[in-house]
């Protein structure tokens, strides 16, 4: 029989690699309800419809969607992304505003697999609703980059930019249409085909042609109506004042289409450039009521979790995660030793663990050393028999000490300092 493996584009993370994972996940919750973002958890799939209303001539959801028939012939997809389900939630349970939430799991999405790129990868995530102040993008865009740091991650630059609104985008993206159209010519395959659709996105494409005509093209920043302007200075002289280096990228677009005004991405430097994107967000005050809820304006932000784990491992700063193990319990009087006082270690707040089906004392010693506890306790015929029990350093060596049972949990805590 073939051997059954995981699916391309897919990944299995084996507990002696899943340290830097809890690292990264603890050190987000951690970070982002210090400043008052709760918990939210939301299922893997929705009823399509739910992504098709972010944006249909984006290739995420127009191409990439892993989306079937279920048995109750609902149309399902799999989540690409998380903001579409977080929206729908909010309009759901019609919470008090601001509502500040944070939330993270798998996405998926049918791309072509490649280092950074996954079908299913992770993304940690903030959504804050209710609120139209600059100030609030400022506190969104600064968690992140907190977090980023607090994580060590230094190699990233922060870019900024803002998309208009509903006032000024429209006459800006027609102004850039009638700019492009002067050069389809010139523009990739894919983008001279699909212009008229969404003339923005060839502002984002890294395909060599599309990058010289843009280069020259109108830019929203120079067209923004004076609100928005407004808008983008407070957001600037925010980042300032919270001292968040960040440059203003006016090519900045983001992938998905429902951003409004500030837009911005954190691209990790330390990547291969086309999958640098650690990860980004944005204002999306029209997405609520377009999904069918109250008009509400929001901001949020989307990191994947793959990239910060390959950002920091190529700043070789990859944290460890688990703390050891403080012993593990060596028993060659028959186990009940081993069963009894690993549940009491436990039981006192100890991390410990032990060996099963009665395996000599070498073997013992051995799964010890490899579970790399610090301390060993240990238990023969004769120890049992008094009431005593050995601990032994596996770190430093060192002999044997015994000590009486009533006393073991002191003497490992003063061995552990
Ligand atoms: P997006 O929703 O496309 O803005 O993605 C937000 C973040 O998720 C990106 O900056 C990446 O860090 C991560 N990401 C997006 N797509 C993938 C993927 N296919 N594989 C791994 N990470 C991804």
């Amino acid at each position: 029989m073939a051997e059954l493996r995981n699916i391309p584009g897919t990944f299995d993370v084996v507990p002696a690699e899943s340290g830097p994972w809890e690292v990264v996940v603890a050190t987000f919750a951690q970070v982002v309800e210090a400043a008052g973002y709760g918990l939210l958890l939301t299922p893997t799939f929705e009823d399509i419809s739910v992504f098709k209303r972010i944006g249909d001539s984006t290739d995420v959801v127009r191409k990439e969607m892993y989306d079937f028939v279920d048995k109750g012939n609902r149309h399902i997809a799999l989540r690409p992304e998380l903001t579409a389900s977080v929206v729908r939630a909010f309009i759901q349970h019609r919470p008090a505003t601001p509502w500040k939430a944070w939330t993270g799991g798998s996405q998926f999405r049918y791309e072509k697999p490649q280092a950074g790129r996954f079908r299913e990868f992770h993304q940690l995530d903030i959504e804050a609703f209710g609120s139209a102040d600059p100030d609030l993008d400022v506190e969104v865009i600064a968690l992140g980059w907190e977090y980023l740091r607090a994580l060590g991650v230094t190699q990233v630059e922060l870019l900024v930019n803002s998309l208009g609104d509903g006032k000024c985008r429209p006459a800006y993206r027609q102004l850039l249409l009638d700019y492009l159209l002067q050069h389809r010519g010139e523009l990739c395959d894919e983008h001279r085909a699909r212009l008229e659709e969404n003339p923005l996105r060839v502002l984002d494409c890294k395909k060599a042609p599309c990058r010289a005509v843009v280069e020259d093209a109108p830019r929203q920043l120079d067209h923004l109506c004076d609100e928005c302007a407004a808008h983008f200075a407070r957001v600037e002289e925010g980042l300032l004042a919270l001292a968040v280096p960040y440059s203003v990228d006016p090519l900045l677009v983001r992938g998905l289409d429902y951003y409004t005004r500030t837009a911005f991405e954190y691209a990790g430097r330390g990547l291969e450039s086309a999958q640098n994107a650690l990860g980004g967000g944005g204002r999306y005050d029209g997405l609520v009521e377009a999904m069918g809820g109250p008009d509400t304006p929001a901001v949020g932000l989307a990191l994947g979790i793959e990239r910060i784990l390959l950002a920091l491992e190529a700043e070789n700063t990859l944290p460890s995660g688990r703390a050891a193990l403080d012993a593990f319990v060596v028993d060659f009087a028959g186990g009940a030793n081993a069963r009894d006082l690993t549940a009491r270690l436990r039981a006192s707040g100890l991390r410990v663990d032990r060996a099963f089906d009665g395996r000599s004392p070498k073997a013992q010693f051995k799964a010890a050393d490899r579970s790399g506890a610090r301390l060993a306790v240990v238990v023969g015929p004769d120890e049992a028999a008094a009431g005593k029990v050995g601990v032994k350093d596996l770190k430093s060596g060192g002999d044997q000490l015994t000590v009486a049972m009533e006393d073991l949990v002191e003497e490992l805590r003063r061995r552990l300092g």
